[in-house]
């Protein structure tokens, strides 16, 4: 655990380790490579996947209950009018439809506030993770040294870090994750992990080597007061889809793999006992019994003291999981609440101080598009942008003129830019969508400080393929 100044860098001491960064005897590996494994096993089980297909649309029962999803429809045109390649989706009724979708999934979005599942919780609270995979000359690899990072090139209105695993075959993989309750508009993540890479403890990892690969993706920054409710009628929400992710451990996916798990048990026991489209309860009450509630709930305060001031996360975090423990007190007896969201947090451009970020130099740093290169991101040309504006004003009228457009710098992948109006003219500017270079990341969704824009799924699944990362 490295805390980096702008040149230098100090590590923390192994014996004032808090215990959440302990990691000895985890493993590191490839989450995309586990997944196509994991892919693999279920298949064999007689599972159905479809990777081709996009659930694009709820369905829902006479009853109010959750039948299923329908997958979007093929071959509409930009002008979302159907080609004559046309095809209507699919309607895929369950008895119990399980939403999986990562961070503020768009469907897992539409059943939260249709059932109200976050009502009494905390305002749940996010970050962007952007990151890369790098090959290495061989005498450099390290593999299973695992770098965190604090300090440098945040400063303190942001709250964020750097990671960096080394993994087998001379491979790197390497990010940066920054809360998006960040109040700077002219704060772009993007550029943020850039110049983080080319800190001396960081670049010496990686000189000499080529990026294979890059990705960004939003994630919960978990804490349980956050969580919704997660069952419905005919369904539930399980990972980050709800938000288990335990940010204090900088982990998530074992917090996904045991919700998925608990809630597999209480739907397999509801369709042996004959039912169908009630509510899993057996999934709540086993999740309170699991140790993935302990966990969660020992770490619960974790984001919220950052909130509060980086100097009482820093210190809040040594003092309930390094002191504390020591003198015998597992969990804290205090809880924080959060009730703010992420995208009321933004200031008007003009209070806060604009960032002047370094060019990519094309070794170690990147520009954008280069980077959704190497994500290999495929779109169907001829499809309707899936990023929509519920108004189609508020982009220039409100983002531009009060927030400076933050999206052309909060998208990391260049989707929103801001170029001139040329039926207006006179300096005007209108927004444009690539949406073609979309990541998935799901930060617009989240960030945009009107709730403007609405992420819907691509048509076929398309989007970034990420293999190894
Ligand atoms: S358009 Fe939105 S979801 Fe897509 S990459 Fe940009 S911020 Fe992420």
């Amino acid at each position: 655990m490295l805390f980096l100044s702008e040149t230098g860098a100090t590590r923390t001491p192994d014996w004032l380790m808090p215990r959440n960064f302990d990691n000895h005897g985890c493993y590191v590996i490839s989450l995309g490579a586990l997944t196509q494994w994991l892919g693999e096993q279920a298949e064999a089980l007689g599972v159905e996947i479809f990777p081709g297909f996009a659930a694009a649309e709820v369905l829902y029962n006479k009853d109010g209950s959750v039948k299923g999803v329908a997958t979007g429809n093929m071959g509409v045109g930009k002008d979302g009018e159907p080609t004559d390649a046309f095809q209507i989706g699919m309607e895929l009724h369950a008895k119990y439809t399980v939403f999986a979708e990562g961070a503020r999934g768009h469907l897992g979005k539409q059943v939260i506030e249709r059932f109200k599942l976050d009502e009494g919780k905390d305002a749940q609270t996010f970050a962007i993770g952007i990151k890369e995979l790098w090959e290495i000359p061989a005498h450099q690899a390290k593999p299973g040294l695992v770098v965190h990072t604090a300090g440098w090139p945040l400063n303190d209105d942001a709250f964020g870090g750097g990671f960096l695993y080394h993994l087998k075959d001379n491979k790197v993989t390497l990010g940066y994750v920054i809360g998006l309750d960040y109040a700077n508009p002219w704060m772009s993540p993007f550029e943020e992990m850039q110049r983080w890479k080319t800190h001396p403890a960081i670049k010496v990892h990686i000189e000499g080597g080529k990026r294979l690969s890059y990705g960004a993706r939003a994630l919960n920054n978990g804490t349980p007061q956050a969580l919704p409710k997660t069952v419905f009628p005919g369904g539930a929400l399980v990972g980050c889809d709800a938000g288990f992710l335990n940010a204090a451990r900088i982990k998530g996916s074992h917090a996904a793999i045991k919700s998925g798990m608990l809630c597999a048990e209480a739907a397999f026991e509801a369709v042996a006992a004959g039912r169908q489209s009630d509510e899993l309860t057996a999934f709540e009450t086993g999740f309170k019994a699991s140790w993935l509630h302990e966990e969660l709930w020992t770490y619960r305060n974790f984001k919220n003291w950052f909130k509060k001031s980086p100097f009482m996360g820093k210190l809040m975090t040594g003092v309930e999981h390094w002191l504390l423990p020591k003198v015998g007190v597992d969990s804290p007896p205090w809880t924080l609440h959060n009730t703010v969201k992420d995208h009321t947090k933004l200031r008007p451009a003009t209070e806060m101080a604009q960032i002047s970020y370094p060019k990519p130099d094309g070794v170690i740093t990147f520009d954008r598009l280069s980077s959704v290169f190497v994500s290999n991101t495929n779109h169907a040309e001829e499809q309707p942008p899936h990023l929509t504006l519920k108004n189609a004003t508020v982009p220039v009228q409100v983002n531009l003129a009060k927030f400076a457009g933050p999206e052309s710098r909060y998208c990391p992948a260049g989707v929103y830019e801001f170029v001139p109006d040329e039926a207006k003219g006179g300096g005007a500017q209108r927004l444009q969508i690539n949406a073609q270079n979309c990541v998935h990341c799901k930060t617009c969704d989240i960030k945009d400080p009107t709730q403007n824009i609405v992420w819907i799924a691509p048509e076929s699944g398309g989007g970034p393929n990420y293999t190894e990362m």
